[in-house]
């Protein structure tokens, strides 16, 4: 059997009608960028994500990079990320010009730990940016509670964690602002690149739109020097049809995630945890083992697709060598990048599919 790391032709069959009458009306609109579709699809994901406001951009890295320019963070700040994530949101940082300061994950849970933030704020500190990694939400009350207590703002990176909650609360309505990708792979994933800004800050939603229209408010009137990043009206049309199965789709992943749980008994692996604050939507089923490599060549021998998030930590990467971060220095996130494997996780993957993963695993 072959099971592919990730497959997009499940979902693509069951909304095959709607993705196409998406194309036909936008075609037939004849109207591409900042129109209604874009509209439709705002409103929509505000009220998914339990916000007031939602901002369409043309992907991820800017949805983050907007909102930390609308807070007006710039050159000469500090930001707060998770020294394990993915290399964009510590990019969106470095494009206001702001530094990113790495502080380490729970080992458990992968996500930034609460209980490291303090000892990282200086004077220049002015945002913390939690990550809500692989679908499970951070450990939202004591985060806010910091940011707080010491005046900074709070921007949520939700690109891999479409509807998941903390506390019963859907993730991306806690902070000033959250980022939101729309990357084919994601949860909700366009059919190309795009992504959002969510808000409750109206001043705030206003000043990322025109940050992203060229720092326009009207047209030919500019009052930042702003980017190009908007939501095209053929992806906004194409999310609107995927939005109504948001639920289904993290639903499924949540079964696939459960089977997974129960069947995986190789004690050479170990499972992700779930704290009892957070209902995760599984962007990705994440495995640890010291012998992750053999692991992985296991899995590929018998046809199976695996990943691994992320092999290389950002502070070891070479284009952030600026910050002079030694090897060893973030020994968490170290450790998580050589140990940790990706396995397949999909929308309408078959229990038959599940179950071969399942046995593959434990015969390693
Ligand atoms: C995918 C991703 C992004 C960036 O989204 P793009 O749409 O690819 O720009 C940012 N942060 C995290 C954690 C991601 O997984």
């Amino acid at each position: 059997m072959n099971v592919p790391f990730v497959s997009f032709k499940p979902l693509e069959k069951e909304l095959d009608s709607q993705l196409r009458a998406a194309f036909d009306r936008v075609l037939e609109n004849s109207w591409y960028i900042d129109g209604k579709e874009d509209k439709a699809f705002e409103d929509a994901f505000a009220i998914y994500c339990d916000t007031k406001y939602c901002v369409g951009c043309g992907n991820g890295l800017d949805a983050l990079m907007l909102a930390l320019k609308a807070l007006d963070i710039h050159e000469g700040d500090e930001v707060i990320v998770p020294s394990n994530t993915f290399i964009a949101t510590a990019l969106a940082v470095t494009y206001v010009g702001a530094t990113p300061v790495f502080v380490e994950p729970d080992i458990r849970t992968y996500n930034i730990d609460p209980a490291k933030i303090e000892e990282k704020i200086t004077r220049k500190t002015k945002a913390i940016m939690p990550v809500h990694l692989y679908g499970l939400p951070c450990d939202m009350d004591p985060i806010m509670d910091i940011a707080k207590k010491h005046g900074l703002y709070v921007i949520e990176d939700c690109a891999q964690a479409h509807g998941a909650t903390y506390k019963g609360k859907v993730i991306g309505s806690f902070g000033d602002a959250a980022g939101f990708s729309f990357y084919p792979g994601k949860n909700l994933g366009a059919l190309g690149d795009a992504g959002a800004t969510v808000t409750n800050n109206e001043e705030l939603a206003k000043k990322v739109r025109a940050l992203g229209s060229y720092g326009s408010d009207y047209k030919y009137h500019h009052i930042y020097k702003g980017n190009n990043s908007r939501l095209d009206e053929l992806q906004a049309a194409f999310l609107a049809a995927k939005l109504p199965l948001m639920d289904k789709v993290n639903e499924n992943r949540r079964a696939i995630a459960n089977r997974y749980m129960a069947g995986i008994t190789n004690p050479l692996i170990t499972l992700p945890y779930v704290p009892e604050y957070a209902v995760p939507v599984w962007h990705l089923f994440s495995v640890r083992t010291e012998k992750r490599d053999e692991l992985a060549q296991h899995l590929a021998d018998k046809g199976i697709g695996t990943n691994k998030h992320y092999p290389i930590p950002m502070h070891l990467q070479d284009c952030y060598k600026d910050l002079n971060i030694p090897k060893g220095a973030l020994p968490i996130a170290e450790e998580i990048s050589a140990t940790q494997l990706s396995l397949p996780m999909f929308y309408g993957m078959t229990e038959e599919q599940v179950d071969y993963v399942i046995d593959a695993v434990n015969s390693f």
